[in-house]
């Protein structure tokens, strides 16, 4: 053996080693970056738990804010003359009421009769006559005559759902009348007696819409604010709420709800 090839032996000996200590120090980094990864996998699994509590706590604050925007605090008077009842607010449970009768069967808050009989006789005073239809109901008119609705709409072909949220518009699902309250009445006048648009035309209603503000009475559901009051046009039904109240939402042209700052939500109805 000459010394180039002891050299060269020695060189590819160098090189071997060389390559093998390269081989090591990289399997060793790769192992080291491996148990990294392991742990750093196993650490969010074992905190995994926590962190879905917390995304849990998130979605149910989430949950309220928004149920919370959907129904803001309303602050409704505690005036008797001033309770709202529509589709949204029902009727409270301990309700009652001292009645009076205005005759022909017909009843009304005890607290509301002067103001009405003054109504009619300054009405008559003018040459318009007008007639009770409907006042105080309790609830079992109110039952009857929305199933009556119901039923009616499904004979015209409606299915059941789309029967209930039409009836709902035309007679107030019992519960929601204003009727109950013995506040309301279904007004006609002398010339013409039905419970339609055709009512607006009337001397009673054109005398009604300019004067009942002055005997604390209101036009409840006016034309063209089904979206709000939740209930159709219905130039016939008069609500007392007092004369202040009155005043304001006549003069306005506001509803009811519009003037206490609230609404009827009718779409959650099916
Ligand atoms: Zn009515």
């Amino acid at each position: 053996m000459n010394r180039r090839q002891k050299q060269k032996i020695l060189n590819v000996i160098t090189s071997v080693v060389m390559f093998l200590t390269v081989g090591i120090l990289l399997s060793v980094v790769y192992t080291k970056y491996l148990e990294a990864q392991a742990k750093e996998l196993l650490e969010t699994e074992l905190t995994f738990p926590s962190a879905s509590e917390e995304a849990r706590e998130m979605l149910a604050a989430a949950i309220a804010e928004e149920e919370e925007a959907q129904e803001p605090e309303e602050n409704l008077p505690d005036d008797w003359n001033l309770i709202l009842v529509n589709y949204s607010h029902t009727i409270p449970e301990d309700f009652e009421v001292e009645l009076k009768s205005i005759g022909n069967g017909h009843q009304v808050d005890a607290r509301i009769y002067d103001d009405f009989q003054a109504m009619l006789k300054a009405a008559r005073k003018d040459g318009a006559y007008i007639y009770v239809i409907s006042s105080y109901r309790d609830m079992d008119k109110q039952i009857d005559l929305h199933s009556n609705k119901i039923e009616e709409y499904i004979r015209e072909g409606y299915a059941y759902a789309e029967a209930k949220r039409l009836a709902a518009q035309v007679v107030a699902v019992p519960g929601t009348s204003e009727h109950h309250l013995g506040l309301a009445l279904d007004l006609v006048s002398s010339e013409y007696r039905g419970l339609d648009e055709r009512q607006e035309t009337t001397k009673g209603f054109k005398w009604l819409e300019e004067n009942c503000a002055e005997y604390g009475f209101i036009l409840r559901y006016p034309n063209g604010k089904t979206d709000i009051t939740g209930i159709i046009y219905e130039p016939w039904h008069f609500r007392y709420v007092g004369k202040e109240a009155a005043q304001e939402i006549m003069e306005k042209g506001i509803t009811f709800e519009e003037y206490l700052g609230v609404t009827s939500h009718q779409e959650d109805l099916s």
